[in-house]
C-alpha cells in the first residue's frame, strides 16, 4: 500500500495537535501537551484507493528553524499549514513556513493545504475567509476553513491533500 508522509505545521496553539487527533482518533482534546514531534498513522480510502497516512504533528514554529525542520520538510509528501482564524499573526507566521517548505523541496512539487482552523469561534474572528483564501492562492496551495472541535472539514482536508499529492505526482511523472 502506498504511504504518504504528511507534515502538520504552523504557529503555537493554532490547533495542529487537535486537527491531527480529530482525524486519527475522532476525539477532541481541550488540553494537549505540546510535542516536538509525534507520529500518527491512519489507513484510509481516498478516491477508491487505499493508502497509509503517516502524520507528523510538529510543535511551534521556532522548532522548524535550521536543519531540524528541513529534515521533516524534505521527507514530507504533503503539508498541512495551519493558522487560527482568531489570530491574525498566526496567518503571518505561515509565510516563512511556506517559504521553508519550498526551499526544502528545492522548488519542485510540493502539495500544500492551508487550513484556517477554529472556524467555530466566529465571534473572535480576526482573519476573513477571503484573506485566508488569498494567502493560499498566492502560495499555490489548497484552502479550507476547519474546526477540529466540531470536526468540520477535517476529513476533507486530508482527502484533498492526498488527491493533490497524487495529482502532482502524476504531473511530474508524465
Ligand atoms: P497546537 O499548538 O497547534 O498543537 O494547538 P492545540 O491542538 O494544542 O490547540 C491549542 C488550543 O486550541 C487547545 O486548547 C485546543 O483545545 C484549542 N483548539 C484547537 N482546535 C480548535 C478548534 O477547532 N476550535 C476551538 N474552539 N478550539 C480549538
Ligand atoms: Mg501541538
Amino acid at each position: 500500500m502506498v504511504k504518504y508522509n504528511i507534515v502538520v505545521l504552523g504557529g503555537g496553539g493554532v490547533g495542529k495537535s487537535a486537527i491531527t487527533l480529530s482525524f486519527t482518533r475522532n476525539q477532541f482534546v481541550e488540553e494537549y501537551d505540546p510535542t516536538i514531534e509525534d507520529c500518527y498513522c491512519k489507513t484510509c480510502t481516498i478516491d477508491n484507493v487505499e493508502c497509509n497516512l503517516d502524520i507528523t504533528d510538529t510543535a511551534g514554529q521556532e522548532e522548524y528553524r535550521g536543519l531540524f525542520g528541513d529534515k521533516f520538510m524534505r521527507q514530507g509528501d504533503g503539508f498541512i499549514c495551519v493558522y487560527s482564524i482568531t489570530a491574525k499573526e498566526s496567518l503571518d507566521e505561515l509565510g516563512p513556513i511556506r517559504d521553508q517548505i519550498h526551499r526544502a523541496k528545492e522548488y519542485g512539487p510540493c502539495p500544500i493545504i492551508i487550513l484556517g482552523n477554529k472556524s467555530d469561534l466566529h465571534q473572535f474572528r480576526q482573519v476573513t475567509y477571503e484573506e485566508g483564501h488569498a494567502f493560499a492562492r498566492q502560495s499555490n496551495a489548497l484552502f479550507l476553513e476547519t474546526s477540529a472541535k466540531d470536526r468540520i472539514n477535517i476529513d476533507e482536508a486530508f482527502q484533498n491533500l492526498v488527491m493533490e499529492i497524487r495529482r502532482q505526482a502524476a504531473l511530474s511523472s508524465a
